[in-house]
């Protein structure tokens, strides 16, 4: 369960993100244009103050990129 971080509310989870006009949500990718999405954005929105928090249902990808990261440097 997600606690809203200004009010402390409970919040409602697992809801999409879309782009207005359009049936395409954003997504997180590395850089440079044919990367593959890094995993699906998911929103959580506070039933009382509206704040919105943006978070990955899957860290298993950015957990390895951040592996990688590590053993070339
Ligand atoms: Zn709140």
């Amino acid at each position: 369960m997600r606690k809203c971080l200004r009010c402390h509310a409970e919040m409602a989870e697992n809801l999409d993100i879309k782009v207005q006009g359009g049936a395409y949500g954003i997504k997180v990718t590395q850089q440079g244009i044919f990367k593959d999405s890094l995993g699906k954005l998911n929103c959580a929105v506070c039933p009382e103050c509206g704040y919105i928090e943006i978070y990955m249902e899957d860290t298993d990808k950015i957990k390895k990129l951040m592996k990688k990261e590590n053993t070339v440097s």
